[in-house]
């Protein structure tokens, strides 16, 4: 069969790429509801995350809080337990917001209007016109990271797909190609092919149902795209923190700023090594700035790393005891006393579940 080109055969190319999604579509759970919330929930949580880390959590989530309305009168803590592990806790804050604001600014439903639902706290062009065009069939094509891809290896495109300039350019080729009659399905058909056929590495072109329109199959270019404009590696940074024992055997969490990173979680004090400070004083130091105590008995526990999407973290963790001081907080905003049972009460960063049972271990 002869290559078509694919900006002349475009109604062909969206019957087949609908008509392998048709047979071939995974079955995850929010695929199976027309429920604007629901599918809206299942945008949020797919943003930056993989399929199937997803699936419990948008259970849960849903089971937890299944109305729209019951998830703008649940108290944020509530939202981010359900939410803890997943990440990008930014996410979870926003939709927690843009629900209140349904409920009380707005008619209780959905916005079932692109312009009203974008301006929602959290909601971008990305999610406004995922949620937009599955939930009410409306034409807008929906443009991540993923149908970036697809379109850079279909159109050979050169712009680089991490470079914001690129943007406007991925956008209107995504426009053109949208089919406006099945918006909804034609999108989730090309995330669903960037996820499972035209993956980043090896692309599956031999059983891809689009390879007849694809210019860098018929060129044999597909390494060769999407383009990326080089970044700077990953800064790494090196934390020390304390738990803190009281006489009553209880340890001391600080609560984050709402906003910024892993915001309104639940962590011990800490900080960044200033330069040539061992871990042991930083923490010692660091506690003192951050919460105003000071503590004796301070003994290492572990260390455990995690990678943010901006940086590295390396985090030596201590156990330590009181000695002296009220608490005053400088950059938390809370603290409390909790006994170590409590703690899985609270919405931990994933560091921190990282060392959790050693510590339970090792008190
Ligand atoms: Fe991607 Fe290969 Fe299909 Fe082209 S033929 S869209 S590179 S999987």
């Amino acid at each position: 069969m002869h290559k078509k080109q694919l900006i002349e055969h475009y109604q062909d190319f969206r019957e087949a790429l609908l008509d392998w999604f048709r047979r071939y579509q995974r079955d995850l759970p929010w695929r199976n509801t027309d429920n604007p919330y629901y599918i809206w929930v299942s945008e949020v949580m797919l943003q930056q995350t993989q399929v199937k880390k997803v699936g419990d959590y948008y259970e849960k989530f849903i089971s937890r809080f299944p109305k729209v309305e019951d998830l703008a009168a649940a108290p944020l803590q509530d939202v981010l337990k359900v939410w803890e592990g997943l990440g990008y806790y930014a996410r979870a804050r926003n939709l927690h917001k843009a629900a209140q604001v349904v409920v009380n600014e707005l008619t209780g439903e959905v916005p079932a209007d692109y312009t009203t639902f974008r301006k929602l706290p959290g909601v971008g062009d990305y999610s406004a016109a995922a949620v937009q065009s599955i939930a009410f069939n409306a034409p807008y094509a929906a443009v991540d990271g993923n149908i970036k891809r697809v379109l850079a290896r279909l159109f050979l495109m050169e712009a680089p797909i991490n470079d914001a300039k690129s943007t406007k350019v991925f956008q209107q080729q995504a426009d053109t190609l949208l089919d406006r009659n099945v918006p909804g399905l034609f999108n989730q058909a090309l995330m669903e092919l960037g996820a499972i056929i035209c993956r980043p590495q090896s692309p599956a072109c031999l059983v891809c149902p689009v390879n007849l329109f694809c210019g860098a199959f018929d060129a044999t270019r597909q390494a060769e795209f999407p383009k990326r404009r080089e970044t700077k590696p990953t800064p790494e940074r090196h934390l020390a923190v304390g738990v803190i024992y009281n006489k009553a055997g209880e340890v001391l969490l600080t609560q984050r700023q709402l906003d910024g990173l892993l915001g309104g979680l639940w962590e011990f004090p800490g900080g960044e090594l200033a330069d040539g400070e061992t871990a042991e004083v930083a923490c010692v130091r660091n506690i003192n700035e951050v919460v105003n105590l000071s503590v004796r008995n301070v003994r290492y526990l572990t260390r455990v790393r995690h990678a943010f999407t901006h940086f590295k973290s390396v985090v030596d963790v201590f156990q330590c005891d009181y000695g002296d001081g009220e608490v005053v907080l400088n950059g938390p905003r809370d603290a409390k006393w909790v006994t170590v049972a409590a703690l899985r009460d609270y919405p931990l960063p994933r560091a921190t579940h990282k060392f959790l049972e050693e510590l339970m271990n090792n008190r």
